[in-house]
């Protein structure tokens, strides 16, 4: 997600740094953010309104005549970054001792059933016990959608026949069940549209007055952009949000939605869905993303995905050895099924400093398919000898293609793998140096 923004972005901002800086220059380079911003699909008042914004700062006495004009001027973008999509606060409040009720809005499409689920498995692991209610009664696929869903997460499903009821009878009732059922907070599926209209609002109005919820969310497609944004300006005005959740972030999105939502409507985006997989959602942290959009990295979301997946012992190990010069391509094998646990290989480099712009690397990462290239990997290393294995560059042409009868692979694939190590090996480094290990200890402890 996100390159051509980071490219245009990043080339924009270089331009302006590089050259010499006037106010004129300046005025005239903020012309190529603007540019970038505005095909990345932000909202051109955002993005005009951003320009000026940092405009009005880089061209001051302060920052031409300071030290390091360039980096201030990288600094005023980056904050003017995290104020348009910040402050965020990320606490759902459940309230103790009654129930607690999270409204959940968007359109058809937008992945709200999905994000019902997933909020639900994060509030579990923080100790909440929800129950997810099957509130759109208009598709009856809806329901049965949830059901599944609530199966996979492990929490209830409360749900009533969409003939015999009607959407706010279905979450007054969900409320009695879930006292009954020991749950703290109920999740409303609410009905969703393919655009909105009156009845929709209208019924969701209802639901609110009558419940009050403790929040109501929006799910908004990353994808659609500024439809994404009018979308939930017309939602706010109906419901007063108390955030967004900004889904399939992790798709092809140009980010216009993510830097325009809070912008225009003002309301925040609090999560954001990485993926269909129910435990694909992450609170959306505006520094973080800034990082991002200007080719920075991403550390933090680094640290804590290989937290999630990664053994710290083994990780630092890994890393004492290639410290030492010691990693091989034994340990090659070791970490390929680590970090292939940890998500495809093009997303984590993207959160490595520095490695995002290294198209090489990335291209060759491109088209893998893990599970399948674990295996071949496997068999070709498998056919290597020891010392083969510890001293890669021993492997010439004929120890190549004895390898790849031995792998059954062809010999253009040993090359490959030499060159995945190399990279690895490189990226592995990378994560030395920044003291991965000791940082994912911290964190532990
Ligand atoms: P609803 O109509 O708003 O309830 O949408 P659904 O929950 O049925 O989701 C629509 C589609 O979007 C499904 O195929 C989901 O798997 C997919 N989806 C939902 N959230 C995400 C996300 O964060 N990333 C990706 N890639 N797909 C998502």
């Amino acid at each position: 997600m996100l390159e051509s923004i980071t490219e245009n972005l990043t080339n924009a901002i270089g331009n302006i740094t590089r050259g010499k800086l006037s106010e004129g220059n300046i005025r005239e380079g903020m012309g190529e953010v603007r540019k970038a911003l505005l095909e990345a699909d932000v909202n051109y008042d955002v993005a005009k309104a951003f320009c000026d914004r940092v405009t009005e700062q880089a061209v001051g006495d302060k920052v031409l005549k300071s030290l390091k004009p360039g980096e201030q001027i990288v600094g005023i973008v980056y904050n003017e970054l995290v104020n348009l999509m910040g402050p965020v606060d990320h606490s759902i409040a459940i309230r103790r001792g009654e129930t607690s009720i999270i409204m959940m809005c968007g359109l058809q499409g937008a992945g709200k059933t999905t994000t019902c689920g997933k909020l639900a498995k994060m509030l579990m692991a923080e100790g909440a016990k929800p129950m997810l209610v099957a509130a759109d009664l208009q598709r009856p696929a809806a329901i049965e959608q949830l059901k599944v869903i609530g199966e996979q997460v492990g929490v209830p499903v409360y749900w009533e026949e969409a003939s015999s009821s009607t959407p706010v009878k279905v979450c007054q009732n969900a409320k009695k069940a879930a006292k009954q059922q020991d749950c703290n907070v109920i999740i409303l599926d609410t009905a969703g549209r393919l655009h909105i209209d009156d009845s929709l609002m209208k019924e969701l109005i209802q639901i609110d007055n009558k419940l009050m919820p403790n929040q109501v969310l929006l799910v908004c497609d990353a994808m659609t952009g500024q439809d994404a944004v009018n979308s939930a300006k017309a939602f706010n005005d109906a419901l007063e949000l108390d955030g967004v959740i900004l889904t399939k972030l992790d798709g092809d999105t140009r980010g216009g939605a993510a830097l325009s939502v809070k912008a225009v409507t003002g309301v925040p985006i609090k999560f954001a869905g990485m993926g269909e997989k129910l435990d694909l959602l992450e609170p959306f942290h505006p520094d973080r993303m800034a990082q991002r959009i200007l080719g920075q990295g991403d550390i933090a979301t680094l640290l804590e995905t290989a937290q999630r997946h990664m053994d710290a012992d083994e990780l630092e190990a890994q890393q004492k050895k290639m410290l030492e010069g010691k990693f091989d391509l034994n340990d090659f094998m070791k970490a390929m099924g680590q970090i292939q646990k940890m998500g495809s290989m093009k997303s984590i480099m993207k959160l490595i400093p520095g490695m995002g712009q290294l198209s090489q690397a990335m291209d060759a990462m491109e088209g893998m398919d893990p599970d399948k290239d674990i295996k071949r990997v496997k068999a070709m290393i498998s056919s290597m000898t020891e010392d083969e294995r510890r001293n890669p560059e021993k492997i010439d042409r004929s120890r190549r293609n004895r390898i790849a009868t031995g792998s059954g692979a062809d010999p253009a694939e040993i090359n490959d793998l030499l060159k995945q190590f190399k990279d690895m090996s490189g990226m592995m480094q990378q994560m030395a140096g920044m003291g991965m290990g000791d940082r994912m200890k911290a964190m532990r402890e």
